[in-house]
């Protein structure tokens, strides 16, 4: 056990929860989402680690050249695409596959000189409202993707879900329909299903998946927990425990003074805060595992240190290792706790914190 703030990754968690993936759709291809250095696990690890997907999915051009330089021959798929035309010969150089979803791309495409054609996916709006063509500007964005040379053939089409997570909104199945009816008219390979729609929407498989968040283990669904999924977590972050003092009743605890104790209580310090990433917001009350037992939070977290409630815990030593979140303790919860998601607090972990593979 490390003497610091650790984030330890489950390499074996990462191979299974893929393979859950794979038992939900075993005949599409699935383009791993590792855009943010892999929800905050590191690309190195996710790279491994979903070594059997057909491709990575990655938000700039900088993270999946990194990717590619990291010795990947698969497709590496650049979500958020691409605006200037300096960066059209680092694409093509590095094989790299762009979305396109703006007019202005498909110019920068038609003017350009690159080496080779750059593979293309033409991303469509249907409902989240944040890139792509709207389903009215689809044909002629298609037809001078086709005739236009430095786009490589065939083109893969691409929507993207706002509320897959909410499974009782007709939004995700009328999308799943205007999209399908939309594509039907090309013969071309097409993307949908994010995480919460391939646990919650079959229709959405098609041909690529683009699972992110259930590949780390957690899940994309505030009332349904990952494990009910059979997912994993692979993220561990622990911290040791760094003071234990008995304080008087009345005694206040943390900045702004929030938290009083009730009666003389033992309070434990955790050398953890939110200079490693542990969400300041996290209200009193959140659950901490140490020893396999839940501890609660108390006070405000600080940015080094936080500290927790022992009473019951008379066994805790100075030095031992508490579970913040990972195998015991979902990350989701610790979310809801702060009034985030899982996505954030994982992204969130700094550089500070050391990581270990399992
Ligand atoms: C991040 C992302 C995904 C993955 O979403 P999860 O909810 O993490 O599975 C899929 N598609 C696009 C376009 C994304 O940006």
């Amino acid at each position: 056990m490390s003497s610091s703030v650790t984030a330890y990754i489950d390499m074996a968690a990462m191979q299974h929860n893929l393979q859950v993936v794979k038992q939900h759709a075993p005949h599409q291809k699935i383009l791993a989402m590792i855009k943010a250095n892999a929800y905050g696990h590191q690309l190195e690890n996710a790279i491994q680690g979903f070594a059997e997907a057909d491709g990575f999915g990655l938000a700039r051009i900088d993270e999946a050249i990194c990717v590619r330089n990291l010795g990947v021959d698969k497709t590496i798929l650049v979500m958020s695409g691409f605006y200037r035309a300096e960066d059209l010969p680092r694409i093509a150089e590095h094989d790299l596959s762009v979305m396109v979803h703006h007019f202005l791309q498909i110019e920068l495409l038609e003017q350009a000189t690159i080496e080779r054609p750059v593979k293309v996916w033409l991303k469509v709006n249907t409902g989240m409202g944040r890139l792509g063509f709207l389903p009215s500007e689809v044909e002629a964005a298609y037809q001078r993707l086709q005739a236009c040379s430095q786009a490589d053939k065939p083109i893969i089409f691409a929507t993207h879900f706002p509320d897959a997570d909410e499974v009782a909104k007709p939004i995700t199945a009328q999308q799943i329909q205007e999209f399908t009816h939309l594509t039907k008219a090309y013969s071309v390979e097409t993307s949908l299903a994010k995480s919460a729609a391939i646990l919650a929407f079959p229709d959405s498989y098609a041909d690529w998946l683009r699972p992110g968040l259930m590949l780390y283990g957690a899940s994309p669904f505030v009332d349904k927990t990952a494990a009910e999924f059979n997912l994993q977590p692979v993220m561990t972050l622990t911290a040791p425990i760094i003071s234990i003092r008995q304080l008087p009743q009345g005694a206040s605890v943390g900045y702004g003074g929030t938290w009083i104790c009730p009666e003389d209580m033992p309070v434990g310090v955790v050398g953890i805060g939110y200079g490693d990433g542990y969400p300041r917001h996290a209200a009193a009350g959140t659950p901490i595992l140490i020893n396999g037992k839940i501890a609660p939070l108390i006070g405000r977290v600080c940015m080094d240190m936080l500290m927790v409630d022992l009473r019951g815990h008379e066994q805790v030593a100075i030095g031992d290792q508490a579970i913040l979140w990972g195998k015991g303790l979902p990350v989701e919860m610790i979310a809801q706790q702060a009034n985030t998601i899982a996505y954030e607090l994982l992204c969130a972990v700094t550089k500070r914190v050391e990581f270990v593979t399992h």
